[in-house]
């Protein structure tokens, strides 16, 4: 059957890559060190003392950066990869997106640790109907050791795809021109409780049960003494541009360049990317007061913004 944009694939075509191997015996790159684990730890910001001194462990989220290839690739490649991704190219499925990622950890990781690592191709799966457009989803296992001893494991998965049309999704007529709408938030069981703030014209702010620690933009944990409890303070709506940037270019869709994006630190002490509205994007300034208010973008999508507050106002 032919369809648009791609072949459809046959359950016989793709089974036989399930439990092939993807990569075989392959070592990592660097053995586990305290450089990487620094600069991890200082992009991530977390200050967990538990990775650095001499007794540090590595952050166990870093499972798969001791197995990366990175641009010059890796050796121990087997061919049943390749040979999927020929397969799925050649059939029109032409795109990819990471989906998700599930990982296990045996045992820390340590200075010194030498990695090695298998990895299989575990599922293909039927065709799928996405928003991003139809395809298959393709899961690899890779079991990582050191000196033989398993360690831990990590799942991943991708979607290989072809492009639903873009006026399909995402756009609506405009005064005969096709408008592009914002992109939307991808709600998780993470953020969620931000997002029903906002439907209530509320910003919350997560705070941690154990130590009181603030933390934006929501996450499942506190990086300041890793308490999983928390609960929320709305923000009180007051705050000044920390920093920001002017975007020119590249042009996205629903946006109209040049814009100012602004870093802007809440009255609570943490910071918000979002739009000062209300000036002119050159005349957006460091330390410039703003007051939180909420945007009606279109129809369906409500952002909070901060709009410049003029001298004697606040
Ligand atoms: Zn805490």
């Amino acid at each position: 059957m032919v369809r648009e944009g791609g072949r459809e694939l046959t359950e016989e075509e793709l089974k036989p890559f399930e439990g092939r191997p993807a990569a075989t015996a392959a070592e990592g790159k660097d053995p586990v060190n305290e450089p990487m684990i620094r600069h991890w730890c200082e992009a991530m910001g977390d200050t967990n003392p538990a990775y650095a001194g001499p007794d540090a462990i590595a952050p166990p989220t870093m499972l798969q950066a001791w197995t990366m290839g990175g641009l010059s690739g890796f050796e121990g490649r087997s061919p049943a990869h390749d040979e999927l991704f020929a397969l799925l190219d050649g059939a029109g499925y032409t795109s990819v997106v990471a989906t998700d990622c599930e990982q296990e950890y045996l045992r820390p990781l340590r200075p010194g640790d030498a990695i090695t690592y298998d990895s299989l191709i575990e599922s293909v799966s039927p065709l799928k109907t996405t928003k991003l457009g139809s395809g298959h989803f393709v899961t690899t296992r890779m079991d990582v050791r050191v000196g033989g001893e398993l360690v831990g494991t990590h799942r991943f998965r991708i979607l290989k795809y072809t492009p639903a049309a873009r006026e399909s999704a995402g756009a609506a007529k405009a005064g005969g021109a096709v408008k592009k709408l914002r992109p939307r938030p991808v709600v998780n069981r993470d953020n969620a409780g931000f997002w029903e703030g906002v439907g209530d014209h509320r910003l919350l702010i997560q705070r941690c049960r154990t130590c009181e620690t603030l933390r934006f933009p929501w996450l499942p944990g506190c990086n300041a003494c890793g308490g999983q409890e928390w609960d929320t303070v709305e923000a009180s709506g007051a705050g000044t541009v920390f920093s920001y940037v002017v975007m020119h270019h590249p042009p996205f869709p629903a946006f109209d360049p040049p814009y100012a994006v602004a870093l802007v630190e809440l009255a609570e002490g943490v910071r918000i990317v979002s739009n000062v509205v209300g000036v002119p994007y050159d005349k957006v300034r460091i330390g410039m007061p703003v007051r939180l208010e909420f945007l009606a973008v279109d129809e369906e999508l409500e952002l909070p913004v901060f709009r410049a507050v003029e001298a004697g106002e606040v």
